[in-house]
């Protein structure tokens, strides 16, 4: 590796001014050479700044304390910014030793600031008196996050104490880089190459995108299939070559668990033990205890007693799903029970037999732009927003960029959408941010990402989506609207800031709309004819909503409870990864046709950072309140009712962490949700647990 010798601040890019359009930052202008200077010189300035407030010699006030805070760090944020946007969607062999360089250096960063003991000295000597501050209700939130933040970082604990959380929160840092590239090289280093003759089965725009897909790895004139969740899962849905279907679904839930280099089960049993290490020297049982302290649940039992009320009844779901899948392929002849890599391609017969409905049929009613113009009118509908495209340099010509404005035309986002799939990008979807909302230092609007994972077509061709990946498209920007929206006045409130099992509420919700009728009607239009999609197909599309949902929650709540139970372990010693997993699945009677979501080698949710370690139930969380929220609109008879979009808009997607999530979530809807329309919507409601 060779590494550009560091150049003075003024000439380096990311510790400029940046004065072009929408201040983005001058991507063409960035070489990987300019990062680690700046980073050194971002953390230094921060560092700086943390020693002044500390050391203030003044009576802390919450503006030289916490204020001060708030408007600190300010070049490190736009540098680390723009480092991870380029780290997840368009790494190289070069971003990628930086990643592992930086990750640990920033963990240290970070401690330097939540273990400073004369720092947490003043935040908890205003927190004590915070009721005779005469603070505002948004000031005051922002005061006793800061102080919890502080405690639950280890602030108050001894020296020796802290010392050690140091040295974990480091360790960490790293081991979550190299799990996540672990898992990348894995992805890149599979591509399972095919001749016209393997293609049986798959559908036009199945074959194209196999075919564009070896086009970018090098096999011009062949098709591939590789481990992105679009192409492996439309293979597994459509190819009637049993042989290749198991070569694929194998290789795709091997993931970091292949031996060699990139194993991730050794990295996942240190980062166990680190984290439950972690939580006893802060006082809790185990890291679940810890974790969700500081979540909406608050504790392990209430999140498994959502789980455990869900689990039994999407097992008897799915049983019920599996008869019906053997016995098609009984009567196709097929003399062999039904294997994980079977369960899509049945499914979708299934569907056509039942529905009278392929994806063949449906996807090219789901051209991206007109999906991404639907996204955009329900944001117009609900909010008042209006999406202008406009031509500014990003990071890869695939990025696309609009402006948001408001009814008054006023500016109110940026917004970035990267959409295709390429071998530089992490898998998965997620929302992002190059500069978050805030009033603070002025009124700063924020840039936000979408970043996807959709088969890219072949040149010419329009990009196609499955339902599936309509829906993602919808969550992801509903993340990006939960940024887009904000409107708080401190930096550490804005956006989507809060407890990871609300932050899937706006995201989830906002999929709901996606299957509004009339949506649908407008802008699910035939690629070729632009014809709306026939009222017959729809209708039967829409009849599909609880179908194979047996399947979906049991993919998914397993993933859940195989998360909860291993970081609530008090004994986390000589952890065999495998056999936990495999133990595990026996224990909640997971079904053999069925493999989770994201087996533990490349769960990246609990081990690529840790943002949903312990976490992962969120999204049955959130979507209990996601059913319930679309509820309240449903009861008005109007799914864009402009009373209730605009108490969603206050409380939810404008609110960020101004309030406690079990109050915001109250003045939105008079009260807190119940299970039943999460069980309505999976069809879960009438199924028996076994
Ligand atoms: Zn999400």
């Amino acid at each position: 590796m060779t590494r550009q010798t560091p150049r003075p601040a003024s000439q380096n890019p990311l510790l400029a001014h940046w004065s072009g359009g929408f201040e983005l930052p001058p991507f063409a202008a960035i070489q990987p050479g300019h990062y680690r200077p700046a980073f050194d010189r971002a953390r230094a300035e921060h560092r700086t700044e943390i020693d002044g407030i500390a050391a203030n010699t003044d009576m802390p006030t919450f503006d030289n304390t916490i204020v001060a805070l708030e408007k600190s760090g300010r070049a490190l944020d736009r540098v680390s910014n723009v480092f991870f946007v380029l780290a997840g969607a368009d790494t190289s062999d070069e971003i990628e030793a930086i990643e592992r360089d930086i990750s640990p250096l920033l963990a240290r960063h970070s401690n330097a600031l939540y273990l400073n003991r004369a720092l947490y000295a003043r935040i908890a000597a205003l927190h004590e008196k915070r009721d005779e501050l005469g603070l505002s209700a948004e000031q005051a939130r922002v005061l006793d996050r800061y102080n919890t933040r502080f405690v639950r970082a280890g602030a108050a604990l001894e020296q020796q104490a802290q010392d050690r959380l140091a040295a974990i929160n480091e360790r960490l840092a790293s081991l979550g880089t190299r799990f996540a590239q672990n898992v990348l090289a894995d992805e890149k280093s599979f591509a399972m190459v095919l001749e016209e003759g393997d293609l049986a089965g798959l559908p036009d725009f199945a074959r194209a995108a196999a075919s564009a897909a070896a086009t970018e790895r090098g096999y011009p004139g062949k098709y591939a299939i590789t481990l992105a969740r679009s192409s492996v899962e439309t293979f597994l849905q459509f190819s009637s070559r049993r042989d290749l279907r198991e070569k694929a679904f194998q290789a795709w839930i091997k993931r970091g668990e292949n031996g060699g280099a990139t194993d991730n089960r050794t990295l996942i049993a240190e980062m166990v033990a680190l984290r439950a290490e972690r939580a006893k020297l802060l006082g809790f049982a185990t890291f679940a205890d810890y974790r969700l302290d500081d979540q909406m649940a608050k504790t392990p039992a209430a999140a498994r007693k959502l789980l455990d009320e869900v689990w039994g009844r999407a097992r008897a779901k799915a049983t019920a799903e599996r008869d019906a899948l053997q016995a098609i392929a009984a009567d196709e002849g097929g003399n062999f029970p039904l294997a994980p890599h079977d369960w899509r391609y049945y499914t979708e017969k299934l569907r056509k037999a039942k529905f009278d409905l392929d994806e063949a049929e449906i996807k090219p009613y789901f051209q991206l732009d007109k999906m991404i113009e639907a996204a955009f009118e329900s944001a117009h509908r609900l909010f008042g927003l209006s999406f202008k495209p406009v031509t500014v340099p990003l990071y890869h010509p695939d990025a696309r960029a609009w402006e948001v404005t408001d009814q008054q035309g006023r500016h109110v986002a940026l917004f970035v959408g990267d959409y295709f799939a390429r071998s530089s990008k992490h898998s998965g979807a997620w929302m992002t941010a190059l500069r978050d909302q805030e009033k603070l230092i002025g009124e700063i609007r924020p840039i936000v990402l979408n970043v996807c994972n959709f088969s890219k077509p072949a040149a010419g061709e329009p990009a196609l989506l499955s339902f599936e990946d309509a829906r993602t498209l919808f969550h992801e920007f509903g993340h990006a609207l939960h940024g887009m929206l904000s409107n708080v006045t401190y930096p550490l409130l804005a956006g989507t800031a809060v407890p990871s099992d609300f932050v899937e509420l706006p995201s989830q919700l906002y999929e709901h709309w996606l299957e509004v009728p009339e949506i649908l009607r407008q802008y699910a239009r035939h690629y070729r004819t632009n014809e709306p999609m026939p009222k017959a197909l729809l209708d039967r599309l829409l009849a599909t909503r609880t179908f194979n949902q047996g399947f979906a929650t049991v993919e998914y709540t397993a993933c859940a409870l195989v998360d909860l139970d291993l970081h609530s372990q008090p004994d986390t010693t000589a952890l065999d990864v495998t056999d936990f997993e495999r133990k595990d699945l026996e224990r909640i009677a997971m079904p053999p046709e069925i493999v989770m979501r994201h087996r533990l080698p490349h769960f990246q949710h609990l081990f690529s950072g840790g943002g949903y370690a312990a976490g992962y139930y969120s999204y049955m969380w959130s979507e209990v309140l996601d059913a319930d929220a679309f509820a309240a609109f449903e009861e008005t008879g109007n799914v864009f009712d402009a009373a209730t979009a605009k108490r969603l808009r206050e409380y939810v997607y404008g609110a960020g962490n101004l309030r406690d999530p079990a109050d915001a979530y109250k003045a939105f809807r008079g009260r807190l949700p119940t299970v039943d329309a999460l069980l309505k919507k999976r069809g879960l409601a009438d199924a028996n647990p076994a």
